[in-house]
């Protein structure tokens, strides 16, 4: 909230919630002074706030004397997000209160090529257990948000051509998943969703971020001005099919010839590697070798991160981000990737989009995709336009059934 200048001349209850999280706690009057609006109508915004159980009113916060003055604080346990990051063999599953604190997460094997249908009704038995051990209930629930391998179209929550996830091209997954959490369901790649997570968690202050993924594909979650791009259709930061200069002897499964995550991902450096001699079956196994300082294999993780730089390069010429994140498995090997990007982007790059970069390992590792999906999920519900159609639709229906466990405590 930047002040009275981001309010409208009839601030709803979504602004005043906004405000409340944004001071931490605020009194009637303040809010009234802040927001423009007269005591009658904060009160009658404030009511419904309540009712959804966003807001908690408190007098036992510090005072200077006197009688302490009724504070508006936001309700962090007013309800709960779930979330899954969804992986090509394993998925994470997260819970977290509205204030994106992790509540319960668990990791669980995955079988994705069964389908959509099997796999979300998997997912969503998992998320109920893992529900059940935090003490809340699926009336608790007020978003769900997911991350699946592959591009997605966010507005409707359905996957478009995923290479990796056959069956699951055009499926409505939030229409699935209201089946078992009649609560809106936020959809988004795997990679955005771990861009989201790093930047709120730990580099808010940065305004554009690139947050790169290298596993056995290779992408690229985009932040910028703090918001992340999706682009037109929802295929940016798509750079594992960048073409790599002079290795058209090279086919990617999507047919072109010199891709990035062809040439330079895991399941190249796997193919490297079993050339080589060592019995390597994925990533992890690349990581494993690298870390115990296989001399061939540190060689082709190195080389790996100079392809990867090439390319981010010419990221870096384009976006001018502050800081490049390398995440994924192959993150996890030693410093070898990391001295192969630097050494690309710094060579490559213009000196001034280089200037202040920062490249660093993704601080969450493999909770970033859980966690983002969380922040996604929280970030929709409590966008205000969305708490002013919550608290119009409470004061003309009937109650919606909720738990009441956050006012019982
Ligand atoms: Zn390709």
């Amino acid at each position: 909230v930047s002040g009275n200048g981001s309010f409208g001349s009839r601030p709803g209850p979504g602004a005043l919630l906004e405000l409340i999280r944004a001071t931490g706690a605020i009194s009637r009057a303040e809010l009234a002074r802040r927001s423009g609006l007269g005591r009658a109508a904060v009160s009658q915004r404030l009511d419904r706030l309540l009712a959804q159980d966003l807001i908690l009113e408190t007098t036992e916060l510090p005072s200077t004397g006197g009688r302490p003055p009724a504070s508006l604080v936001f309700n962090a346990a007013g309800g709960v997000v779930l979330a899954a990051d969804l992986g090509a063999t394993h998925a994470r599953l997260a819970v977290t209160d509205l204030a994106g604190e992790l509540l319960a997460e668990v990791a669980e094997d995955l079988g994705i090529e069964r389908g959509p249908a099997a796999v979300l009704d998997t997912i969503a038995a998992q998320l109920t257990d893992l529900l059940g051990q935090t003490g809340r209930t699926p009336a608790d629930v007020r978003a769900v948000g997911v991350g699946v391998p592959g591009p997605v179209e966010f507005a409707t929550g359905r996957p478009v051509s995923p290479p990796i996830l056959p069956g699951w091209d055009g499926y409505r997954i939030p229409d699935h998943l209201y089946r078992h959490f009649p609560v809106p369901a936020l959809v988004d790649n795997d990679v955005n969703i771990m861009a989201v997570g790093e930047h709120r968690m730990n580099w808010r202050d940065e305004e554009d971020l690139l947050l790169v993924k290298v596993g056995t594909g290779i992408g690229c979650g985009i932040v910028a001005g703090g918001t992340i791009y999706r682009g037109a259709q929802g295929a940016a930061g798509d750079i594992g099919h960048i073409r790599v200069a002079g290795r058209d002897d090279v086919i990617c499964e999507c047919g072109n010839v010199g891709c990035l995550e062809a040439v330079a991902g895991g399941r190249a450096l796997v193919r490297a590697a079993r050339e080589l001699g060592f019995a390597a079956r994925d990533s992890r196994d690349i990581v494993a070798l690298a870390r115990a300082q296989h001399v061939e294999i540190t060689r082709l993780v190195r080389e790996s991160g100079r392809v990867i730089g090439d390319v981010l390069s010419g990221l870096v010429n384009a976006f001018n981000p502050q800081v490049i994140l390398i995440g994924g498995d192959l993150a996890e090997a030693d410093e070898q990737l990391f001295a192969g990007v630097r050494e690309a982007v710094y060579r490559r790059a213009t000196p001034l989009a280089t200037r202040r970069l920062r490249i660093a390992r993704s601080v969450l590792g493999d909770r970033a995709g859980a966690l983002g999906a969380a922040v996604m999920a929280l970030e929709h519900v409590l966008d205000p336009d969305y708490v002013d159609a919550c608290c119009d639709a409470e004061a003309t229906s009937p109650r919606r059934p909720r738990s009441t466990s956050a006012r019982s405590r």
